[in-house]
């Protein structure tokens, strides 16, 4: 069975990786978190200033903040304790034109399109436009149909999920479902389809054929 769904999920990823090539994204498959991980040290070793979207795949499964300062990089991460309202916004702000931005995306089409939804904005600022490399980091489980099932898959699984990650007060992190609320903690205020990479945006997009993130 086990090699059926290997099958199954490196001619899905590798799909995607053909269609997002068509849309002018560099794109890779890998196989597993492991050689990914090789992958983007490499990547990381390139660059001194370096900053990462708020993602659970890059920040505590794939560990990618940990490694960039294990390797003496200057990291702008907005959430180290005890920062103020004005220095967070600071470093934020600085993200945007970072040497190399990581993130994930909440999903991506089989046609190659990336499909985000976000609180703030900086996370899918940075994506489209600013630093001079993005790299977008994303498990086999966050592809889907088309852009319909993206937004369906985001408010029905990414954004509860990621609202009791930051702790908001909204109705999702109680009861687990999207209400489409008018919560001041609401986590969906921007979406985002990237169709085809900007012409002054270098963007890869790295499939990997595990279950990451959410
Ligand atoms: S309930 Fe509000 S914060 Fe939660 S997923 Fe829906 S719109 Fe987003």
């Amino acid at each position: 069975m086990k090699n059926i769904h290997e099958w199954y999920r490196e001619k899905l990823g590798n799909k995607v990786i053909d269609n997002l090539k068509k849309n002018r994204f560099n794109a890779r498959y890998i196989n597993n978190k492991a050689d990914s991980i090789n992958y983007l040290e490499e990547i990381i070793n390139e660059y001194d200033v370096i900053a990462f979207g708020g993602s659970t795949t890059v920040l505590y499964e794939l560990k990618l903040q940990d490694i960039a300062i294990s390797l003496g990089k200057n990291v702008l991460n907005h959430n180290i304790p005890n920062l103020t309202v004005e220095e967070k916004l600071k470093i934020r702000k600085k993200q945007l034109t970072a040497d190399l931005f990581i993130t994930s995306t909440n999903a991506v089409t089989v046609d190659g399109r990336l499909v985000n939804i976000d609180g703030t904005g900086n996370r899918v600022a940075a994506m489209i436009f600013g630093p001079k490399r993005v790299v977008v980091v994303c498990g086999i489980n966050k592809i889907v149909e088309n852009v319909d099932e993206a937004i369906k898959r985001i408010k029905f699984i990414s954004a509860p999920m990621n609202a009791k990650r930051v702790n908001s007060k909204t109705p999702c992190t109680e009861t687990g479902q999207c209400v489409d609320c008018n919560s001041l903690e609401r986590i969906c205020n921007i979406t985002t389809i990237i169709d085809k990479k900007p012409p002054l945006s270098n963007i890869e997009i790295i499939v990997i054929g595990e279950h990451l993130g959410f």
